[in-house]
């Protein structure tokens, strides 16, 4: 999950409440939320991030409409001139038990997410020894050198 508008922390946060209240759908465990910088277009605030899995009856692409009708309860807007630009709101469909999918609009584990410090590290959070079909171990791939460059941070939440 990713916010960086309109209050990312609640947007993050209501999401994680949207997931586990949906039919078919628990949460089972989530991360803590993390600030990072953004990558690609740098003309941006902050993004704040988290991962939640997941137990859910539904195939991957329904997984992935369900997360896309999310997306639009939180007014999310993608600009056509500005693809990584600021959004309210973004859910991906990182993995799916270990299944490796491959379809128009579909790719699962999701394309970038062995490079990206700001999945990778609020995964080894809920999930350390996960294995990332095709990729490797998150805790492996978080002691990259290319991974360790980018700027991310864990939220202190006040007590
Ligand atoms: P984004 O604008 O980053 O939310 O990208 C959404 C686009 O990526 C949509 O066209 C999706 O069909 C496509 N897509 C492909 N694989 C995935 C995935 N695993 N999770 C989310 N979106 C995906």
């Amino acid at each position: 999950m990713g916010s960086n508008l309109d209050e990312p922390e609640r947007q993050v946060s209501a999401a994680m409440d949207q997931l586990d209240a949906g039919a078919h759908c628990q949460v089972a465990k989530c991360s803590s939320l993390y600030r990072s910088a953004p990558m690609g277009d740098q003309q941006q605030p902050d993004f704040i991030n988290a991962v939640c899995s997941i137990h859910i009856q539904l195939s991957p692409r329904a997984v992935l409409d369900h997360l896309f009708n999310i997306e639009r309860d939180h007014q999310r807007i993608r600009y056509v001139d500005r693809p990584g630009g600021p959004r309210s709101l973004d859910l991906d469909l990182l993995l799916y038990g270990d299944s490796q999918i491959d379809e128009p609009g579909l790719t699962v584990p999701h394309p970038r997410m062995h490079l990206r410090r700001f999945v990778l590290l609020p995964l080894s959070e809920i999930a350390p020894k996960l294995y990332i079909p095709g990729h490797g171990l998150v805790c492996e791939l978080l002691n990259q050198d290319q991974i360790k460059r980018q700027r991310v941070s864990q939220l202190v939440t006040q007590a």
